[in-house]
């Protein structure tokens, strides 16, 4: 009995296709790169709202 169905994928949070391997939860390199890509630019965001430049106002 080889007939069971396939578990239900989530689907790629990027461009809503069907997440596969080995990309999940991506469908693709490509979504999970830009997913990346949003990350990383959030992360960077966060840094640089602090000013790294307060320190050195006295001299
Ligand atoms: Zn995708």
């Amino acid at each position: 009995m080889d007939d069971s169905p396939p578990p239900p994928s989530r689907p790629c949070p990027i461009c809503g296709k069907p997440a596969r391997q080995p990309y999940q939860p991506f469908c693709s390199r490509r979504c999970a790169q830009i997913d990346l890509g949003r990350w990383l630019k959030g992360a960077y965001r966060i840094e640089t709202d602090e000013s790294p430049d307060d320190d050195e106002v006295e001299r």
